[in-house]
């Protein structure tokens, strides 16, 4: 098992920076409003750092990605907005990512978890992203769950054990 104890807010710091630089590097133009609500409380949980701050990079740079369309088809009004957040709730620890971007179609939402499904012109999604995530959440005995609302954006739910058994 190569799980170890980690403060899941500053995984989700650390690949927050490295999902929106990586985006500013190939598109200097590219801006978003980031917001982090952070509980402190969170102590740290046993998870595998890497595969952890993967999810988390997949999250957002979907919701980068999502933001970003919306800004090419709006106006200067429109703020982009990913919103990233950490909570304890009995036993599990939430992380949760939100877009105010367009939103997943009803029809789109039920095949996202599938591997290679991807609404991406080629070059720009593998559509492994939100498979290998499903996979990896599962793997630590948690679950990952969207909440779409068609037009106003997305939010991911992502779900971890805080008290998970000695492997
Ligand atoms: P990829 O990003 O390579 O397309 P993913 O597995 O990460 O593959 O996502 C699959 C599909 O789910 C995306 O192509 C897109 O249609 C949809 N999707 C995922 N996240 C979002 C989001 N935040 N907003 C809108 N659509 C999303
Ligand atoms: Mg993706």
């Amino acid at each position: 098992d190569r799980k170890e104890p980690v403060n899941l807010n500053e995984l989700a710091d650390e690949y927050l920076r490295l999902s929106y630089h990586g985006l500013r590097a190939k598109d200097k133009s590219f801006n978003a409003n980031i917001q982090k609500e952070f509980d402190k409380s969170i102590g740290n949980i046993n998870i595998i750092p890497q595969d952890i701050g993967r999810v988390i990079m997949n999250l957002l740079t979907n919701a980068f990605y999502a933001v970003n369309e919306k800004k090419q088809q709006s106006g200067e009004k429109y703020q982009p907005t990913v919103t990233i957040r950490t909570k304890k709730k009995d036993n599990l620890v939430v992380l949760s990512v939100t877009d105010n971007g367009n939103g997943i179609p009803e029809k789109v939402v039920e095949k996202i978890f599938q591997p290679f499904f991807t609404t991406k012109p080629t070059g720009q999604g593998t559509g492994l992203g939100l498979s290998l995530s499903y996979d990896i959440i599962k793997a630590h005995g948690g679950r990952i769950i969207v909440s779409p609302h068609e037009k106003t954006g997305t939010t991911f739910v992502v779900e971890l054990p805080l008290n998970q058994l000695p492997a």
